[in-house]
Parts: C-alpha cells; sequence; structure tokens
C-alpha cells in the first residue's frame, strides 16, 4: 500500500490542510519524533553502522544474504513478518544460528497508522507468537511496517515489550534497482552512526528478488570497513551487551 498524505484529510476534519501534511510526514518519516521517542542511530561521531533487513524471511535470499555477511565477519538486525517466519522457521533458525539478532516486522506487514489497537496488539502479538514458535524467543525490538506509526502503535509496542526502531538512511531497494544505484543512494546519507534500512524480502510474497541487495550489502561493507567503521546489530547500537534480547 502507498502512503498518501490525503488520507488523512477524510480522517481528520476541522484543521489545516498544513497541519494534515505535517502530521501524515511525522507519521511516516523515518527520524521524526513528534509521535513518540523511536531509535534511528547514533550522533554521527560514532563509526558504528547498523544494517537492517525488512520483510523476511525470504527464500532464498535470506540465507545468500547470511553468506554475504558471513563472508565478511558481520552481523545486521533482521525485521521479519510473522506469517513468513511461519512458513519458514528454518530460516529463522539460520539468522540467529549465524549470531544475527531478529525483530517484531508484524505478522502481516499492514499500515499500522489507521488500524485500531485491537488490529495493531494482534498484529504484533502474531509475529510475536511465530517467533516464539520458531526459535523459543520473541525480539524485543519492532519496526513498523511502512515506517508508519502514531502515539498508539509506539504504546503497544512498548507495552509488549518491544523498543521501536527506525533508521535514517534510506536503501531505496524496495523495487530492486540495480545494485549502484542502492550503493550511490545509501553512501550519499552514511554520516557515521546510522542504521541503514535495506530488504532481504518483500512484503507483498515469498521469494521476491533481492540479489541486488545482496550485490550493493556486499560492496558497502568492503568500502567502509577500511574506513575504520565497525558493523553492528540494533542491540549493540544501543549499547545492550546481549546479542538477542536487548
Ligand atoms: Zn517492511
Amino acid at each position: 500500500m502507498q502512503y498518501n498524505p490525503c488520507m488523512l484529510g477524510s480522517v481528520i476534519s476541522g484543521v489545516s490542510a498544513a497541519a494534515v501534511v505535517t502530521a501524515g510526514y511525522q507519521s511516516m518519516a523515518p527520524t521524526a519524533q513528534w509521535y513518540g521517542q523511536t531509535f534511528t542511530g547514533l550522533p554521527h561521531s560514532s563509526r558504528q553502522i547498523a544494517l537492517t533487513y525488512d520483510d523476511g524471511p525470504n527464500d532464498p535470499h535470506t540465507l545468500r544474504l547470511l553468506e554475504v555477511l558471513a563472508r565478511h565477519g558481520v552481523r545486521a538486525t533482521f525485521f521479519l513478518i510473522g506469517r513468513y517466519v511461519q512458513q519458514h522457521p528454518e530460516i529463522v533458525h539460520e539468522i540467529i544460528q549465524a549470531g544475527h539478532v531478529v525483530g517484531n516486522h508484524t505478522s502481516t506487514h499492514p499500515l499500522l497508522t489507521f488500524k485500531n489497537e485491537i488490529a495493531i496488539r494482534q498484529e504484533l502479538s502474531e509475529c510475536r507468537s511465530a517467533l516464539q514458535d520458531a526459535i523459543g524467543e520473541h525480539s524485543s525490538l519492532f519496526r513498523p511496517p511502512f515506517g508508519g506509526r502514531r502515539p498508539a502503535v509506539l504504546r503497544i509496542a512498548r507495552e509488549l515489550g518491544m523498543s521501536p526502531v527506525m533508521w535514517n538512511v534510506t536503501g531505496y531497494d524496495w523495487n530492486a534497482p540495480p545494485a549502484p544505484e542502492i550503493e550511490r543512494k545509501i553512501t550519499k546519507q552514511i554520516r557515521g552512526g546510522d542504521v541503514i534500512l535495506l530488504h532481504d524480502g518483500g512484503h507483498k510474497h515469498m521469494g521476491a528478488d533481492r540479489s541486488q541487495t545482496l550485490i550493493a550489502t556486499d560492496h558497502l561493507i568492503a568500502r567502509y570497513k577500511p574506513e575504520g567503521y565497525k558493523f553492528v546489530t540494533i542491540p549493540q547500537m544501543m549499547g545492550k551487551t546481549d546479542s538477542f534480547t536487548p
């Protein structure tokens, strides 16, 4: 579903168009904090970078990505869709076995901005149960689909024991552009202390081709590691020592 600021207009009446646009921006912009605090990275003086991958587990691209990361000795954070976790728990096992961190990305990947609280809670709880069934633990990290949020989304995530995690560098790899394009967009945004949004899966269907994201990942690590950047998981970046449950 594509986000359209005009959708808010039909919900909110009696406020100015500018306020509606601002409200829409604040509910979707990855680093905006108006609707509640979310983790978006560290100050730019940091030499840490966190690679994050959304919309998996995805057969076969997640396992191929694990190979790329293993080659570089890098650990990343995966925000998983619950219904895919149920389909491929063995891939989630592999992610954990390799020392990466998993996060909750809802059960079916809806835009939560306009969902009622019961539906929000259900989406988060179902993904949590899927993770529990697959690996015996749930995650304490949550990322809203499309970055869409409002105070209720963040509050419910916290009530379920999860910290909301956004990002500050966007890979724009949704539609699988060529790897050099993904790399160019990311390198333009990197300042240090960054949380990079990429995708190892696709929310519309299992099997989305992420080969370009894999190539871009390979090149980005090869470029930034020699410059002294350290690739870390989100809990590591948050300063939490436990690699799985921050
Ligand atoms: Zn997503």
